[in-house]
């Protein structure tokens, strides 16, 4: 099978790295040239990592071969089409505009949308709206078992039959969830984030005693942790998406500090500085 992944940031990288091991072909792509090069030695450091420790029994070539980078997917021999560029909704728009054309109506496409709504992309596609849908994995992508499969409108039971099957190929538990703004877990876990964003703000308490005291009380990952390893910028555009979606539901309203964090530079582990500093 052959996978085209648009977009080689922390998503793009995460979801090429597992098709590569599970034995799929993948294309790679980024307009961004140095974002093409830092995936290709994320994914690298990675594998060389599961080798050494003995969880992938290939040798390094032998993955790194089933692994092409480009500046654009080729639009023969494809199987699918995974979107995994910034969240924005126009960006988006435009790209499936571009890949209903480009595509021949065998061809699966999705996105790695966070929270814009599928339907809202289908829009686009003039040609076979019913062959796209939403599949939202998780981060990082080679540890996170669940993949969200997202039902627009117009998605066909074709479609999530074979995107069940494409989960089950890279050795993840794929269900389907209906296409409301931030699908099932991101609808859940923005309250996570912005009480947590109010609580250290009021002085209530530090953002590191909030993380130890919520990973004290079971949760893998303090909110704070786990805005640094998403992205503060991503998680900010998610909660504005889940927000103006939601025609301005006050639960999901941005905090002010994280728009002034992301502007600074901010953006969590992938800039070395969020809430926390790292190396
Ligand atoms: P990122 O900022 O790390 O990477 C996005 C990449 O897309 C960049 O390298 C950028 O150069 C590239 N890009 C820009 N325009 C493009 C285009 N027209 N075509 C192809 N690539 C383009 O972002 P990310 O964290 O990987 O997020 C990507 C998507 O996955 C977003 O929709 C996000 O909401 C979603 N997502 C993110 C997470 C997470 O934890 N970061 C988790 C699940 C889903």
């Amino acid at each position: 099978m052959t996978i085209v992944v648009l977009g080689s940031g922390t998503m793009g990288a995460g979801i090429a790295e597992v098709a590569i091991i599970q034995g799929q072909h993948v294309v790679l792509t980024d307009p961004d040239p140095a974002a093409r090069q830092r995936a290709y030695q994320r994914i690298q450091k990675s594998l060389q990592r599961g080798i050494e420790k003995g969880r992938l029994a290939e040798p390094l070539a032998t993955y790194i071969s089933r692994l092409a980078l480009a500046d654009s997917g080729p639009t023969q021999d494809v199987d699918w089409v995974i979107e995994a560029a910034p969240e924005q909704l126009a960006l988006k728009q435009r790209i499936f505009e571009d890949l209903d054309q480009r595509y021949g109506e065998s061809v699966w496409l999705a996105s790695n949308t966070s929270s814009i709504a599928i339907s809202r992309l289908q829009a686009r596609a003039a040609r076979f709206p019913e062959r796209i849908g939403g599949l939202h994995f998780f981060n990082p992508v080679p540890r996170m078992a669940l993949v969200e499969i997202i039902r627009g409108l117009d998605t066909s039971d074709a479609y999530l039959a074979s995107a069940r099957e494409l989960t089950r190929r890279l050795g993840k538990t794929g269900v389907v969830v209906p296409d409301r703004p931030g699908f099932l877990v991101n609808r859940v876990a923005r309250p996570y984030y912005l009480e947590a964003l109010r609580m250290a703000d009021e002085g209530v308490a530090t953002f590191a005693v909030v993380d130890d005291v919520m990973e004290g009380a079971g949760f893998p990952m303090g909110p704070f942790r786990v805005m640094d390893l998403v992205g503060i910028d991503v998680n900010l555009s998610v909660t504005k998406s889940v927000y103006e979606q939601t025609y301005w539901d006050e639960r999901y309203r941005p905090h002010p500090w994280q728009e002034q964090l992301v502007e600074r530079g901010t953006w969590g582990r992938k800039s070395g500085r969020g809430f926390y500093r790292y190396e």
